[in-house]
């Protein structure tokens, strides 16, 4: 469910026309809908409660959609924010997240993101190997302080849309090992700089079959009571995000209330606070990417290119995941009697074959200058953005009922250019 709709024959974002934001910011632009950021975040909030689990940390996962007025937008409905990098901290503060519900995850932490978590206070460390385990404790004794940190446990169990963006079995880079788990578990319990808290696990990205995820659950659990049962306190399990989200070519994702009911299931009769990372199910949907045709080349043996001023720079999902978004008119012609859809091969202009968004798509009639809007585009989108051939990177606009705000502007190519220097022998 989201708020982008054809409202007299337009495309609009809740009471937003999005050929209005197209002509007043140009194109390519990201638009986000509130509404539905906020829908996203509610309904699992309350599929959870309603399914009698204790989740007093939702932490929404900051690298689907960084941008900070997203994220206070979440932080106002009390997420919290799952983070792997330094920047991104300082973002979810930069938002007015407070520190107890930040979780600072990341299997490449460096010595100076750990003092910095360990500095801000966030809620948990999420720890992903032994040597990060000393690593933290030596920092945060350091400081006086002792960091409270998850265990990130790798389930051993494969799950998610595509092999880039599933992390759960045991030959990816993501935590430790069931064997390993219990024993640093009772190792960082000795540790002068870390309390454990709890243990933490992530399967992958983009599922859309609960039946792995269940398995994982119920393995945690396992691991939950093995660990309780050597008399040591254990009070957070963290189940990560991963749910998918419902793109072109994908099966409807479970919904969140299924998701609650699976959990309910798998932590039946254990008394634990669950903590969840859940990124592409709540921005993913909340956000589309506008994009203009540049002209349509008709191949004359077939093949027919909708060249788009969008590119694998600014959506680069299709290039790296294989992935397919819906591509929708955002104002639809009038059906032309003959009216039947084309197949597109739909192209962004960069000097790359991968920069193909889709091959033998059906769609209306669209013809230079006409506007099409990316569907579900709002998670890792934006946020995977580069400037490559030169292409500002892509603004982003927020729309709040009949509001509208740029979020994050278009460099202009002045301030492109400024942020290079000369080297001393080229002045
Ligand atoms: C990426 C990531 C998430 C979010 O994954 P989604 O598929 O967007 O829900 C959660 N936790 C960790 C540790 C991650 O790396």
């Amino acid at each position: 469910m989201n708020h982008f709709e054809l409202r007299g024959g337009e495309l609009h974002c809740e009471g937003v026309s999005l050929r209005a934001i197209a002509e007043a910011v140009g194109t390519p632009v990201y638009v986000y809908s509130t509404a539905t950021l906020e829908r996203h975040y509610t309904v699992l909030r309350d599929a959870l409660a309603a399914a009698g689990l204790k989740a007093p940390l939702i932490a929404y996962a900051v690298k689907a959609n960084s941008n900070v007025a997203v994220l206070r937008t979440l932080g106002d409905l009390g997420a919290g924010a799952d983070t792997v990098s330094e920047g991104e901290i300082r973002r979810a503060l930069a938002a007015g997240i407070p520190p107890q519900r930040i979780v600072f995850s990341g299997v490449g932490k460096t010595e100076a993101e750990i003092a910095f978590a360990v500095d801000t206070g966030v809620a948990e460390i999420n720890v992903e190997s032994e040597p990060e385990l000393h690593v933290v404790s030596r920092i945060a004794h350091a400081r006086g302080k002792r960091a409270d940190i998850a265990i990130r446990v790798n389930p051993d169990i494969a799950a998610g849309g595509h092999a880039k963006i599933s992390t759960g079995k045991s030959d990816n880079k993501f935590g430790v090992s069931f064997s390993e788990a219990e024993r640093l578990y009772a190792n960082a319990a000795n540790m002068a700089g870390v309390r454990p808290v709890g243990v933490a696990c992530h399967i992958g990205s983009q599922i859309v079959d609960l039946a792995p995820m269940e398995a994982a659950f119920a393995k945690m659990r396992g691991l939950v009571e093995r660990i309780r049962a050597e008399g040591l306190p254990l009070q957070r399990l963290d189940l990560g995000g991963g749910l998918g989200a419902p793109y072109f070519d994908q099966p409807e994702p479970p919904s969140p209330a299924d998701y609650a009911a699976m959990i309910a299931r798998a932590m039946a009769g254990l008394d634990i606070e669950l903590a969840f990372e859940p990124g592409r199910m709540i921005a993913a949907n909340a956000g589309v990417l506008l994009a203009r045709v540049i002209h349509v080349h008709q191949r004359p043996e077939g093949r027919r290119f909708l060249v788009l001023d969008a590119a694998m720079n600014d959506l680069m999902r299709p290039a790296m995941y294989d992935a397919f978004h819906d591509i929708r008119p955002v104002v639809p012609r009038p059906a032309d009697g003959a009216g039947s859809d084309k197949p597109y091969d739909v192209v962004g202009p960069i000097c790359e074959t991968g920069d193909t968004f889709t091959r033998d798509r059906a769609l209306p009639p669209l013809g230079p200058g006409d506007l099409v809007a990316f569907m579900t585009a709002g998670a890792y989108g934006a946020a995977m953005a580069s400037e490559y051939n030169s292409r500002p990177l892509v603004p982003e606009v927020l729309v709040k009922g009949d509001r509208w705000a740029v979020v994050r502007p278009r460099p202009t190519y002045e301030e492109m250019l400024a942020r290079e220097a000369a080297p001393p022998w080229q002045q």
